[in-house]
């Protein structure tokens, strides 16, 4: 993949580092909801499980196969949503969506975290689905 040796060195560690150490990947017994997601121009699957208690997410599981981009993603995305409520969480995905646009506010920015690594994604509208995959998965459970 050449576009990921374009991307910041420091951020390509991050990514790599959630690529090969996937967080949050064990399946949940009793998951509240759950969906599996694919984006077809690239091969990425993911499966994700969520445990809600009270609005808040309290358990995530997580696995997949796909590009680094797209693992690394819903990996940090894991990261991002253990212990957030669901407003709070819709929020950041739609920070995290401006982000790969190019549209991100200043103070959106601050909420981001970790996630700012996946920033240099922007430069690639392909890989940009790879980036959303999860988090889109996200969104559709969360609107059933
Ligand atoms: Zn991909």
């Amino acid at each position: 993949m050449n576009e990921f040796n374009e991307l910041d060195e420091m951020y390509r560690e991050v990514i790599l580092d959630h690529y090969r150490s996937p967080r949050n990947n064990q399946p949940l017994l009793e998951p509240t909801k759950e969906i599996e997601s694919n984006n077809p121009f690239c091969g990425d699957e993911i499966k994700l499980q969520l445990k809600i208690q009270n609005e808040i997410v309290t358990e995530i599981g997580i696995s997949g196969r796909g590009c680094a981009i797209s693992q690394a993603s819903a990996s940090l995305m894991g990261e991002a949503l253990l212990e957030k409520n669901i407003n709070d969480s819709l929020e950041l995905y739609s920070s995290f969506r401006e982000l790969l646009t190019g549209n991100l506010s200043e103070d959106q920015l601050d909420n981001l975290g970790d996630l700012l690594a996946l920033e240099g994604v922007k430069k690639f509208p392909i890989r940009v689905k790879c980036a959303l995959l999860s988090w889109s998965a996200f969104n559709d459970l969360i609107e059933v």
